[in-house]
């Protein structure tokens, strides 16, 4: 396989591979287990993978990198000036994946969480992410009726995913 990265895409993709302990998961999971919350990591079962599973809430998390999932003005997110067809193409195909898994994920009744790499990262914005995030999950909401069995949707859910534009990610203002 032809090498086309260049050493800093190359690094981040070997912590990729190497395993899904990048630093701003731990920075999450170690801060949600200090309010108190219990969950599963990297989920396999499940579409996508979350890296945090709360099947208390019936809610998932993922954190996001900027590069990979495309957080478009980031300054983590720069299109690489080689190769750029390629990489469009790359970064795309993850979008598409992302919009994907967060369907089937919402028709098997999960509540799906998406945040950036950056607003844990920025050591600035961190705090106030990291307590929307504890808020967001812990926000109990009426269970949904049933309209298809199997599936614990009502109507106006049903309505939610079909209006759903790309991946909406958490935002703390
Ligand atoms: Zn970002």
């Amino acid at each position: 396989m032809t090498d086309i990265m260049t050493p800093e895409q190359r690094s981040r993709c070997m912590a990729a591979i190497k395993g899904k302990d990048t630093k701003p998961e731990i920075i999450v999971r170690k801060y949600l287990f200090s309010r108190g919350l219990r969950y599963r990591v990297n989920n396999r079962k499940l579409p996508g993978s979350p890296d945090l599973v709360f099947k208390k809430y019936k809610t998932v998390v993922f954190i996001d990198g900027c590069f990979w999932h495309g957080h478009e003005g980031c300054k983590y997110f720069k299109m690489p000036k080689s190769n750029t067809l390629y990489w469009k193409h790359k970064i795309a195909m993850n979008m598409a994946r992302d919009y994907a898994n967060n369907i089937d994920l919402k028709l098997a009744g999960w509540r799906v969480i998406r945040i950036w790499e950056c607003d844990i990262r920025t050591v600035t914005a961190r705090g106030k992410t990291l307590e929307w995030l504890y808020d967001t999950i812990t926000k109990v909401s009426e269970p949904k009726k049933s309209i298809v069995a199997g599936y614990g949707l009502d109507t106006d859910y049903e309505v939610s995913i079909a209006a759903e534009e790309p991946p909406k990610y958490g935002h703390h203002e």
